[in-house]
């Protein structure tokens, strides 16, 4: 088994994505983990989100998953920072201090763009993801070299204009799929590889099952990463 670093990797959200993506990163070897997630387990998330049980109804997802996850981890140990917080853009430089990489679980497009920016800032590689309805998709960005979540989307302000998942539904293994595959981007980043979806965009058909995949250009003039952005 190769070494893994024993800086954290950061989960911002331990909901349908966060929760299969912490299993799977504890399963295959991270051993610190730093968690941030206000929310409680509630009985609508007990489908999709692999750590929680109905033994858990009500408490804070943070501490109920680093429950779990410390029980996966066995006897090696796990180190869980368990963060009951809403990520924004006043919180978010200071809740990414030290971290090796970040996995966004969220699911409102304001905390993802908050999340986008601090890690461009703050120089630490991000996971995007995101999934709605039967779709999902993953890029991976390596701030300074590869593009980020406003390159992707450059006509995105704060605004909400698109269907938050409580709106719009989630599918369950799409979700779970899209998950695992995050998990996977954050434990080759742990391992001082290139993950593979680093400058790339992947998008999940959850109805085919299929993945596609296409290059994302970083845009010069992009409000998140590019050089007016960066400019000191
Ligand atoms: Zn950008």
């Amino acid at each position: 088994m190769s070494a893994t670093s024993t800086l954290p990797l950061v989960l911002v959200g331990i909901g349908g994505l966060g929760a299969p993506a912490a299993a799977t990163l504890v399963q295959a070897g991270a051993r610190h983990l730093r968690l941030i997630d206000d929310d409680r387990v509630e009985l609508s998330n007990l489908p999709r989100q692999p750590l929680f049980g109905t033994g858990d109804l009500g408490q804070l997802k943070v501490e109920a998953a680093a429950r779990r996850l410390e029980a996966f981890a066995g006897p090696g140990g796990l180190h869980v920072e368990a963060l009951a917080l809403r990520l924004d853009g006043g919180n978010a430089d200071a809740l990414l201090e030290g971290a090796l990489a970040v996995l966004d679980g969220t699911d409102g497009l304001p905390s993802k763009l908050a999340l986008n920016d601090a890690a461009v800032r703050q120089r630490v590689p991000l996971v995007h993801a995101g999934a709605l309805g039967t779709e999902g998709q993953l890029m991976t960005i390596l701030p300074g070299e590869t593009a980020c979540v406003r390159c992707l989307f450059p006509e995105l302000r704060e605004r909400d204009d698109f269907a938050s998942c409580q709106q719009a539904g989630i599918v369950g293994p799409v979700v779970g799929a899209v998950g695992v595959r995050m998990a996977a981007e954050g434990l080759a980043l742990s391992r001082g590889e290139r993950p593979s979806l680093a400058g790339r965009l992947a998008m999940l058909d959850g109805v085919g099952l299929r993945w596609r995949t296409i290059e994302v250009r970083r845009n010069a003039a992009c409000p998140g990463c590019g050089h007016a952005a960066l400019a000191p």
